[in-house]
């Protein structure tokens, strides 16, 4: 992997696009009207639009260590507001994934002092790991959704823009592939 593979790989996205419709590209510049406004993970192995198929233009992507949806994260609340404010998505999906390294991060404590304060936000709606020794990691992945969800309910943004958008749930499998909804 060598940044030629990036670039080579682009060329041939031009071309398998420009095969399938001549005019993409014209019609890509118009401007974009997504229909979810979509919060992920920024694992590698987790991206949206590839595990879901869906084209370029339909998902406003916002991603972050363990897909956290706080009021306190100025980039997490300019990327809803303009979701919902301005692009007028429909629905709202938060994407979470099984054998996610910030949720590790969080439930065993971690010592990269650079990592501490994202990871004890993310470790603030999990349960106690002192009084839940059993939980699995696929688990807490599963509460961390189910909880991020509670916090975009309860986000000043979506309150005051957010009628009518549901918001959804997703749990993707890294060993099967397949996007669990919750
Ligand atoms: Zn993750």
């Amino acid at each position: 992997m060598n940044n030629d593979d990036l670039v080579k790989g682009n060329r041939q996205f031009i071309q398998q696009t420009r095969d399938q419709n001549p005019d993409f590209f014209n019609q890509l510049k118009e401007g974009q009207q997504p229909h979810t406004f979509l919060l992920a993970c920024c694992d590698s192995r987790v991206d949206p639009s590839v595990i879901t198929k869906m084209p370029l233009g339909s998902l406003f992507v916002h991603r972050n260590i363990a897909n956290q949806a706080s009021e306190e994260d100025t980039s997490f609340t300019a990327s809803l507001t303009y979701a919902l404010k301005h692009l007028k998505v429909k629905q709202i999906v938060i994407n979470g994934h099984t054998g996610c390294g910030g949720i590790a991060a969080a439930w065993k404590g971690i010592e990269d002092p650079e990592l501490q304060g994202w990871v004890g936000e993310i470790r603030k709606h999990l349960p106690n790991p002192k009084e839940n020794p059993d939980l699995t990691p696929e688990a807490l992945s599963r509460i961390n959704v189910l909880k991020q969800m509670e916090q975009l309910k309860k986000h000043p943004v979506y309150l005051q823009y957010g009628a009518g958008v549901d918001i959804i749930g997703y749990l993707f499998h890294l060993e099967s592939g397949e996007l669990e909804k919750l």
